[in-house]
């Protein structure tokens, strides 16, 4: 059955919220946000209700001097505010998970203003939200986004929980996720362990693990354990450990020189710092090939199916395959030249074919015939973008 066009994402008002606890003649938005001028999404005067912040503690010398470190230096980001917003935070560190903050901040205000609320995010169509995520990679994550915004709309009333330990139970939520929104927003103290503070952690401590291996983790939750406990705000500790790795103890030429532990770090003091983490050895990376083929009808569309369910770029929309059935004996046609693409977990060579077909040439399941000015219309993953654009610059 041939499928209609997605519709165009629909763009709504920002959510905003009344306290009940205060009465004001204008009461700020609660938990509510705005792009202020500059394309900065700002919190509201007042934190969402329900957050509340670690109590006053005795910092140690060493978690100290980080925070203070990070108070000078950090970067105003647009999902960053003395009051954050746990959707805010929520969609950040989705899209920072394999994608760096440069290429994330016109992706998370594009995603904001489309769907700037979970009630948004939860009535919107999954095509839709995969249209914005486009080019960004890794879909699993929009997927799980969305699926986690229905159930977050449909069992809590639109409110993500406050704990790590619940937030882990939504779907694409895992530990790193959980703390960060938890510590955060509700000033919960549980650490966040991502490449850069495992990079960090390894070099203070000279570990022998790799940072690819099963306990590098564990060991660096030993280690943080005592320092985010004695910090006054542990989500700064955790956004301080993060932005550290980010800026200063970088994978190549680290900073020591400014670095607020220069003086404690004993990679520092090797004089070789790049040396940790120390590295595993590398894994080999499977090649897949396959046949894709550009069934052209007389008017021009091109035929286009969609990857269903779960599947690795499920919802997507990508050029027939040979594999797919009803296809295997159909002939190639003329050869347009190959695709190369590495994903996270193999290589995918793909010979593109052009076959013209007749007006009547029947659909497949789930595919759309599509004329290339709707193209944009259709979230599409890199490999058959590259694909169609051999075939639309090939006489
Ligand atoms: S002193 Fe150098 S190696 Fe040690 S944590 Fe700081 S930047 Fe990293």
């Amino acid at each position: 059955m041939s499928r209609t066009k997605p519709s165009p994402v629909k763009r709504s008002s920002v959510s905003r919220g009344d306290s009940p606890a205060r009465k004001r003649e204008s009461p700020p938005p609660r938990g509510g946000w705005r792009e202020a001028p500059g394309g900065v999404f700002r919190a509201s005067a007042e934190p969402p209700e329900g957050v509340f912040r670690a109590s006053p503690k005795t910092e140690d010398a060493e978690t100290a001097s980080l925070l203070a470190w990070f108070a000078s230096h950090r970067r105003d980001l647009p999902w960053r505010s003395p009051h954050p917003d746990p959707y805010v935070v929520w969609v950040s560190e989705i899209m920072l998970q394999q994608t760096r903050i440069d290429t994330a901040i016109g992706y998370f205000r594009r995603f904001l203003d489309a769907f700037p609320d979970i009630p948004a995010l939860a009535a919107a169509d999954i095509q839709d939200v995969l249209r914005v995520w486009q080019g960004l990679g890794y879909y699993s994550r929009a997927r799980n986004l969305h699926r986690a915004a229905q159930l977050v709309q449909r069992d809590f009333g639109g409110r993500l929980p406050d704990t790590a330990a619940d937030l882990r139970k939504l779907p694409g939520i895992g530990d790193y996720t959980a703390a960060a929104i938890a510590s955060i927003c509700h000033g919960e103290c549980v650490a966040t362990v991502d490449g850069n503070v495992l990079r960090v952690v390894a070099r203070r401590t000279r570990s022998t693990v790799p940072a690819s291996a099963p306990a590098a983790r564990p060991s660096a939750l030993k280690w943080l354990a005592p320092r985010i406990a004695a910090a006054t705000s542990p989500g700064d500790f955790n956004q301080a450990m993060m932005e550290l790795g980010e800026t200063v103890c970088t994978p190549v030429a680290p900073d020591c020189g400014h670095c607020p532990w220069k003086s404690s770090c004993v990679a520092a003091a090797s004089g070789t710092p790049e040396r940790w983490p120390v590295k595993a050895p590398a894994k080999t990376v499977p090649t897949r090939k396959s046949t894709a083929v550009v069934l052209r009808r007389p008017d021009g569309a091109v035929l286009l199916v969609r990857r269903t369910g779960e599947r690795f770029l499920g919802e997507m929309w990508e050029l027939p395959t040979k594999e797919l059935p009803g296809l295997a004996d159909l002939k190639t046609g003329r050869s347009l030249g190959v695709v190369r693409h590495a994903y996270s977990h193999f290589r995918l060579i793909l010979s593109v074919f052009r076959l013209s077909v007749p007006a009547d040439f029947p659909a497949l399941p789930d595919s759309a015939w599509v004329l290339p000015e709707d193209f944009p219309s259709y979230p599409i993953s890199k490999a058959p973008k590259m694909a169609l654009e051999l075939a639309l610059h090939q006489p």
